[in-house]
């Protein structure tokens, strides 16, 4: 008797056990079923953060992709908050691409919380770690800006042409040959960057920005490179970062520091002024698009017309040309 109340007791306490667990495996079914059904069928509704990223998705996704980018010209990545909007479609997309290396750095924890119902995906995991750079300012996390290494957009541009052919693998043709096209286009443009380089002289090479957004480019092309803001536009720039900022463009005689798009003007008009006060003179060499491009439909709303813009009002500010 006691034996089989106990028995009842273990059914009915097993049974109540059970039944959340049944109920989240037909939940984790029912996204199952919307994970797997069958994408060849229809477009892939992808979701992606920096217009960066949003481009090189409608390259290699052309007709077979629906791209919503969430972030538009002139948006900071650093401190981008989701709207209540983003997140639902985010929930709605198949596969979601961001940038990663803590680029987006207030969407970590959505991100995290996305993966669990939707193929989340760090653009930069294409890029091979070894070729990721760590400046100190960064406190030992990696730089996130990869995309001015052109070649580095390269090793992204072949990841997500990876994830949307396994995705849908009825269609990895289409994105094969769109990614090898776009492919050939950027070694065109890197190819470039490195031949306009070469008509500055060797110690004018130097990028004074607002943000670090360039060690990549620095690094890839032959830049020095001083930013007075560290890994995030999220830290405003000390009265000394400026100062001695100053005094190195005072010493080198820089001609030009550029201001950024998706950063407010007046960290680089505080900057030329103490220049000034110094009793030099250095010119803002115009504006170049660091974190986000320019608007739709301008050759600047492109990666590869932003790239082009920032390499053209560099070479011409730094060789002296006025504007
Ligand atoms: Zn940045």
């Amino acid at each position: 008797m006691r034996f089989t109340v106990h028995n009842r007791l273990g059914l009915f306490l097993t049974a109540a056990m059970l039944l959340p667990v049944v109920l989240i495996l037909m939940g984790c079914d029912g996204d199952a079923k919307k994970a797997g059904d069958d994408l060849s069928q229809r477009k892939i509704n992808v979701v992606t953060t920096t217009g960066m990223i949003t481009d090189a998705v409608k390259n290699i996704g052309g007709e077979r992709v629906s791209v919503n980018g969430l972030m538009g010209p002139g948006v900071d990545p650093h401190l981008y908050k989701a709207s209540a909007g983003d997140v639902g479609r985010m929930q709605s997309a198949d596969i979601i691409f961001y940038n990663g290396l803590h680029l987006e750095g207030a969407m970590a924890e959505l991100f995290e919380k996305m993966a669990r119902t939707t193929r989340t995906v760090a653009v930069a995991d294409g890029i091979p770690a070894e070729r990721l750079v760590s400046p100190p300012q960064f406190e030992g996390m990696h730089d996130p800006h990869v995309w001015f290494d052109v070649t580095l957009w390269m090793d992204v541009v072949r990841h997500i042409e990876k994830i949307l052919a396994e995705s849908d693998t009825v269609h990895a043709g289409v994105y094969h040959v769109n990614a090898a096209a776009y492919l050939a286009r950027l070694a065109e443009l890197d190819a470039s960057i490195r031949e306009q380089v070469q008509t500055v002289p060797q110690n004018s090479r130097v990028i004074i920005t607002a943000h670090d957004a360039f060690n990549y480019m620095g690094r890839a092309y032959g830049f020095e490179v001083r930013g007075l803001q560290g890994i995030s536009t999220a830290t405003e720039a000390g009265t000394r970062d400026v100062q001695e900022l100053a005094m190195f463009i005072v010493e080198r005689k820089i001609p030009a520091i550029f201001v950024e798009s998706s950063v407010p003007r007046r960290t680089v008009e505080a900057l030329q002024a103490a220049v000034e006060a110094r009793g030099f003179a250095v010119a803002i060499g115009g504006e170049l698009f660091s974190d986000a491009m320019g608007d739709p439909g301008t050759p600047e709303g492109t990666y590869i017309g932003m790239v082009e813009h920032n390499i053209h009002t560099i070479v011409h500010a730094l060789i002296g040309e006025k504007k």
